[in-house]
């Protein structure tokens, strides 16, 4: 039986805004994934982005998957309320900023005939083709999650449900991965960039983490969506009487100022490809030399990669 202080060292839960919170997984893999869980009352939904790495680690005496997490634990964040009651009967749009393992081994959870699962248009046969590979589940030797993309969203639409409109909007932004995407918030003007970027150090100083690239990374599409990302911001920034634009990440960073982080980031990145950032570490990783690049002292952000991503960019910039 999951017990509840299994469940909430397993799954932390805070608000985020009005509408939506972060849940931070402690999974086994180390990657700490945040999962964000947006409520709705008209329509009857919830909206998940991501799905985390699965919950449930047995090994480690955790009984929990996320579906269960949301419907049944009573979360303090929430006023001891579970943030999707059963009796509530929402359905779930789950968006995948991308399909790394650690953004959709929950999926498995969440298979029922109500769920809609969103994904990006920009390169569908990284999702339909050799997806144990593209997940790098292949590498960490867990199952691939099956699972089918019933609504592939294009550059900048605007999503609906049921007829209604959600005011989530999703952007394209290849880079990272070829599938991924950020989406949004129009009304609590929070903008969630997946794996894009995220700061170095969690609060509490208690994990760090590079902005990593796996081989199927480009610095060159990556540099264009950075650009598209500031733009798209700075131009709702421009909307009088509103509140600056934030950002989510899907790891560590969960709300900060949306241009001030994007302006840096760019500037990281044309640093590292200008070749003036350190390398501090080089290991062989998938047949390539696989490269961590950190400034000296407490940096903001650190990046990992295959060196080759920066030198094509290096070329094509
Ligand atoms: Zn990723």
């Amino acid at each position: 039986m999951a017990g509840i202080s299994s469940r909430s060292q397993y799954f932390t839960c805070s608000r985020l805004n009005a509408t939506t919170f972060v849940i931070q997984e402690n999974d086994k893999y180390g990657e700490h994934p945040f999962i964000y869980v947006k409520i709705y009352h008209d329509p009857r939904l919830v909206v998940i982005a991501d799905t985390g790495c699965g919950g449930g680690d047995k090994d480690r005496g955790f009984y929990c998957n996320l579906k269960d997490y949301i419907e049944t634990y009573p979360a303090p964040a929430n006023h001891g309320k579970p943030l999707n009651p059963l009796k509530a009967e929402r359905g779930y749009l789950i968006i995948c900023t991308h399909c790394h393992y650690d953004h959709i081994l929950g999926l498995t959870h969440f298979q029922t005939p109500s769920t809609r699962i969103l994904a990006s248009s920009y390169d569908k046969s990284f999702i339909e083709e050799n997806l144990p590979e593209h997940s790098l589940c292949k590498f960490i030797d867990v199952p691939t999650p099956e699972y089918t993309v019933s609504y592939w969203a294009d550059d900048l639409e605007k999503l609906s449900f049921d007829g209604t409109q959600l005011h989530l909007q999703i952007l394209h932004t290849p880079g990272h991965t070829p599938d991924e995407l950020a989406w949004y918030d129009e009304h609590e003007r929070h903008l969630y960039v997946g794996d894009s970027f995220y700061e170095r150090v969690a609060n509490y100083n208690v994990y760090e983490q590079p902005i990593i690239f796996s081989k199927e990374g480009n610095w060159v599409s990556y540099m264009q969506s950075l650009e598209k990302l500031l733009r798209f911001v700075e131009e709702r920034n421009k909307e009088p009487d509103k509140a600056p634009v934030r950002i989510g990440c899907g790891h560590i960073t969960s709300s900060v100022d949306g241009v001030e982080i994007l302006i840096l980031v760019r500037q990281l990145f044309q640093d590292i490809i200008a070749g003036e950032v350190p390398i501090v570490h080089s290991e062989e990783k998938r047949g390539e030399e696989f490269v961590l690049w950190k400034a000296a002292g407490e940096p903001r952000f650190s990046v990992a990669a295959p060196k080759r991503l920066a030198l094509e960019a290096a070329k094509a910039l």
